[in-house]
C-alpha cells in the first residue's frame, strides 16, 4: 500500500465511516503560541478547545469529531528528536501525524475500537503483532489505574499478555505544567513476530516501535498542580504516518518506504559514494548510511519549514533550522561527497513526494532552493576551515586518551558557526570525545554574558582576547555589529 493510500485510508475511515470533519494541517510555525518553537503534534491547533477558551460547537460548525494529517517538527523545545535522527530508523525531525479528536463526544470505548478496527481490519495488521500499553496509576499524585481502558482492550480481544501497564512518563499525557491532561494508551508494533516481545515495548528497540498514542483528556491541572475532573472529556490521538507506512510496506525502517526511497535514490545520484544500504552502526558503511538518513530527513524538514515561513536564522525556531541546515550541508559534502548545490537540488524530489498533500511545497520550491543554496554557500568555507582545524588538533593530541580539547570545540562553534551537536557527531565518527566538563563551563560562561547583554548591562560586557580576534578577522568594527555577532553565538 503506497504512503498516499495509507494516508487517505486513515482520513476516509474517520471521515466517511465515523463522521469526522477533515481539517487541513496547520503550518509548522505555531500561530499565537510563544510556548512552542514548532507545531509538534496534531493537537496543537486545538489547544484553545481543550483549554475551554473556544467552543468547538461554534468554532468548527458544530463538529465534535475531527481528523487530519498534521505536519509536525520535533527538533527543539519540549519535544526534540534531533539527536536520534539518522542514528535510528523511526525518529524524524519532520513527520506527519495522523490524528483524530473527539471534543466531548465519544470517549475511551469508541476511540479504542475505531483504532483497533482500522489497524486490524482495514490495514490488515495481524493482531498478534500488536502490543497495547495503558496507565497503571500513580499513588504519589493520587491518579488511579486506567481500569476502564484496560477493560476496553480486554473486551476488544487483546490478551492479558499483550496489555502492558506503564506509569506517568509513558502513559500520562500533559500539555504543559498546567492545563488539560489525562491517561493515554499506546499501540506498539512488533516488526519481528513469532515470539513474546513484551519486554521490548517502550525499550527503545527498533524491533518493537510505538505507532499510535490515544490520549484521554479527563483532568485539568491547575497552577497549584492539583487535578480536577474536566466538565467534558475529550480524546486526542496521533499516529506517525512514516511508522505506519513502514509496517504496512513490510519494512523495518521508515527509510525503506516510498516516503524516503526516491529521496535516497536522488541523493545517491549526486554523491560519489555507494548507494544507501540501510545499515546502522558506526562502521564505515554505517557512517555513510547514517549520512543518507540525516540528509533525507533534514531536507524534508528544511522544505516544509521554509514553505511555512520559518527561515534559517539567529534565534528560536530559526536558529534550530539553521542548525539543521548546517548539519545537512556537512553530511552532504563531507560524508556523501556531493557537490555544492546538491542539497537544494533535492527539494523537487521532496515536493514530488509530499506536494500533492502539502501544495505549498510545489508553490515555494524555487524559494526553498534559493534559501538553502544561500545558506550553504555561507557555511561552506567555515566547514572546510573547521574540518582542517579538527584534523590538525587530532594530529597534535593523538596520544592523549581520545579527549578533544574543549577550547577548540568551542572555537568551532563560536568562530565558525558549527552547531555543537555537529561537532559531537564529527568527533564521534573519529572515535574521540570532547572534554565535556570544560565545554559545558565555556558554554555556561557564554550564557552568562548573553544574559547580561539581554538584561541591558552592556557596560559589563567584556570580550576576551580570542573573541576580539575573531571579530577582527571577520572585519566587525562597530559595537552594534559586535552586539549582533554576540547574539548570533547563542
Ligand atoms: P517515541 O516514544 O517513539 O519517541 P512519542 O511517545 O514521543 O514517540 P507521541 O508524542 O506519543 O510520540 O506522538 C504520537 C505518535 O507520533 C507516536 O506514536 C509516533 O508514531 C509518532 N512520532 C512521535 N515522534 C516521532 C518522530 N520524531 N518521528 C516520527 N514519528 C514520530
Ligand atoms: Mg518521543
Ligand atoms: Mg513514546
Ligand atoms: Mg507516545
Amino acid at each position: 500500500m503506497s504512503a498516499a493510500r495509507v494516508r487517505t485510508t486513515f482520513l476516509d475511515f474517520f471521515r466517511n465511516k465515523h463522521g469526522h470533519l477533515l481539517v487541513p494541517s496547520s503550518p509548522v510555525r505555531p500561530r499565537g503560541d510563544p510556548s512552542l518553537l514548532f507545531v509538534n503534534a496534531g493537537m496543537n491547533q486545538f489547544k484553545p478547545v481543550f483549554l475551554g477558551t473556544v467552543d468547538p460547537r461554534s468554532a468548527m460548525a458544530s463538529y465534535l469529531r475531527v481528523t487530519n494529517s498534521q505536519k509536525c517538527v520535533r527538533a527543539g523545545g519540549k519535544h526534540n528528536d534531533l539527536e536520534d535522527v539518522g542514528r535510528d530508523v523511526y525518529h524524524h525531525t519532520f513527520f506527519e501525524m495522523l490524528g483524530t479528536w473527539s471534543f466531548g463526544d465519544y470517549f475511551k470505548e469508541e476511540a479504542c475500537s475505531m483504532a483497533w478496527s482500522l489497524l486490524t481490519e482495514y490495514y490488515g495488521i495481524p493482531a498478534d503483532r500488536l502490543y497495547v500499553s495503558y496507565f497503571c496509576g500513580d499513588a504519589a499524585s493520587g491518579l488511579p489505574v486506567d481500569e476502564e481502558t484496560r477493560q476496553t482492550w480486554l473486551d476488544i480481544g487483546v490478551p492479558h499478555t499483550r496489555l502492558l501497564p506503564f506509569g506517568l512518563r509513558e502513559n500520562f499525557w500533559e500539555m504543559g505544567d498546567s492545563g488539560p491532561c489525562g491517561p493515554c494508551t499506546e499501540i506498539h508494533y512488533d516488526h519481528v513476530g513469532g515470539r513474546d516481545a513484551a519486554a521490548l515495548v517502550n525499550a527503545n528497540s527498533p524491533e518493537v516501535v510505538e505507532i499510535w498514542n490515544l490520549v484521554f483528556m479527563q483532568y485539568n491541572r491547575d497552577m497549584d498542580q492539583s487535578l480536577q475532573l474536566l466538565p467534558q472529556f475529550s480524546v486526542d490521538t496521533g499516529m506517525g504516518l512514516e511508522r505506519l507506512v513502514s509496517v504496512l510496506q513490510g519494512k523495518t525502517s521508515n527509510y525503506d518506504t516510498d516516503l524516503f526511497t526516491p529521496l535516497l535514490h536522488a541523493i545517491h545520484q549526486r554523491s560519489k559514494v555507494g548507494p544507501y544500504g540501510g545499515r546502522t552502526g558506526s562502521a564505515d558503511q554505517g557512517k555513510v548510511d547514517m549520512a543518507y538518513r540525516v540528509v533525507a530527513d533534514h531536507v524534508r524538514t528544511l522544505s516544509v519549514c521554509v514553505a511555512d515561513g520559518v527561515h534559517p536564522g539567529m534565534s528560536g525556531a530559526e536558529l534550530v533550522l539553521r542548525r539543521i541546515l548546517r548539519r545537512a550541508v556537512r553530511f552532504c559534502v563531507e560524508v556523501l561527497q556531493a557537490p555544492q548545490g546538491a542539497l537544494a537540488s533535492l527539494v523537487p524530489t521532496v515536493a514530488h513526494i509530499l506536494g500533492d498533500v502539502y501544495p505549498e511545497l510545489h508553490k515555494e520550491k524555487e524559494r526553498i532552493m534559493d534559501i538553502i543554496n544561500d545558506n550553504e554557500a555561507h557555511f561552506l568555507s567555515s566547514l572546510q576551515q573547521g574540518s582542517r582545524l579538527i584534523q590538525r588538533t587530532l594530529q597534535r593530541t593523538e596520544d592523549s586518551r581520545g579527549i578533544f580539547p574543549a577550547s577548540v570545540a568551542w572555537s568551532l562553534h563560536r568562530d565558525l558557526g558549527f552547531p555543537l551537536d555537529l561537532v559531537d557527531l564529527m568527533l564521534d565518527e573519529r572515535g574521540v570525545q570532547v572534554d565535556r566538563q570544560e565545554l559545558d563551563r565555556l558554554s555556561a560562561e557564554n550564557h552568562k554574558v548573553m544574559s547580561e547583554l539581554q538584561s541591558g548591562a552592556l557596560t559589563r560586557l567584556t570580550l576576551d582576547v580570542q573573541s576580539l580576534a575573531a571579530l577582527q578577522r571577520r572585519g566587525v568594527p562597530h559595537t552594534d555589529d559586535r552586539l549582533k555577532y554576540c547574539y548570533s553565538l547563542q
